[in-house]
């Protein structure tokens, strides 16, 4: 267990708001840490815990929230510290009350907003993680070279060493012929969340939508919207508004595959089981796209 007095005094610190008398209660929902809400005073965070060699996802993730929050969009809470007490790193975060309803028309549009705040190279100025896995984001100004190296090539690699190296054979020649998914498609470098599944959307008791939990980097927009269809749970709604501000190129339903293969392979690194078929399914429907 942490010491929770010391994080509260980080976070009065960080707030410049009082925290008397603070509690701390566990809630359920995350996927990778644990999560608490800490309050009192009125004043009430949202603080996630992991084992304190992981800080520097949490410094990554504090930063990937404020790049986010910098391109005035689309609603994302606000990180307000992270650090380590005893064998814990922590990130606290302003406490958003969620329950709202119908935010999926402002999502779209919202997000497409957040897409239009581009950069120079493909990537990031840092690491960051796509769940708990390294996730490379080596600037790079060629976006198919930036995928095939530190998207699909990293991930191959970890699977690799994981039990699944017969996706490489037919991985390589994905990769080799990955230019062929570009001949008509130059994506400029938007600002994406990087993993935006339903779980890490919601909408706020004002019907805001609020997206968290980024694996933010430059990339193309199609890769976010690639990964709402993964799992589902993104109303119609979000996509019809979302073509009305950018309206998606034609050949997004090819590319959805080669986008979403990045997540799949990495849910068979982090989870193992079916992921790996999945992929593999994947991967030849892809090359025969090519062929
Ligand atoms: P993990 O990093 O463990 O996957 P998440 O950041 O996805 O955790 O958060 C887990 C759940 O906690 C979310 O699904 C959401 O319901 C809730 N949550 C996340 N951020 C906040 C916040 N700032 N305020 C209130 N609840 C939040």
């Amino acid at each position: 267990m942490p010491d929770w007095s010391e994080i509260v005094a980080n976070i009065v610190k960080a707030s410049g708001e009082p925290l008397d008398t603070p509690t701390a209660r566990p809630v359920g929902g995350g996927s990778i840490n644990q999560a608490y809400v800490v309050e009192g005073d009125g004043h009430r965070y949202f603080v996630k815990l992991n084992r304190n060699h992981l800080l520097d996802m949490f410094e990554a993730e504090a930063e990937g929230l404020n790049e986010m929050r910098s391109a005035n969009a689309i609603k994302v809470p606000a990180p307000i510290c992270y650090g380590t007490s005893g064998s814990e790193a922590y990130i606290a975060l302003e406490y958003i009350a969620f329950g709202g309803s119908g935010g999926g028309q402002k999502l779209g549009e919202q997000l497409a907003v957040l897409h239009k705040k581009t950069w120079d190279h493909f990537g990031w100025h840092r690491e960051n993680t796509i769940g708990s896995t390294p996730q490379p984001n080596t600037p790079t100004d060629n976006w198919a070279d930036f995928y095939r190296q530190y998207r699909l090539g990293f991930q191959l690699e970890l699977a690799t060493r994981n039990g699944g190296a017969h996706l490489m054979r037919n991985g390589e020649r994905l990769m080799a012929e990955l230019d062929a998914f570009f001949a008509d498609h130059h994506p400029v470098p938007s600002l994406l969340h990087g993993d935006l599944w339903g779980g890490n959307y919601s909408t706020d008791q004002d019907g805001n939508p609020v997206i968290f939990d980024p694996a933010t980097y430059y990339g193309d927009r199609e890769a976010d919207i690639a990964m709402t269809e993964l799992f589902g749970g993104f109303p119609r709604e979000f996509y019809s508004a979302y073509n009305e501000v950018w309206p998606l190129d034609e050949g997004y339903s090819t590319r959805k595959t080669l986008y979403n293969l990045y997540h799949v392979i990495n849910h068979f690194n982090l989870f193992g089981g079916g992921y790996l078929s999945q992929a593999d399914r994947m991967i030849g429907s892809l090359l025969s796209e090519i062929r």
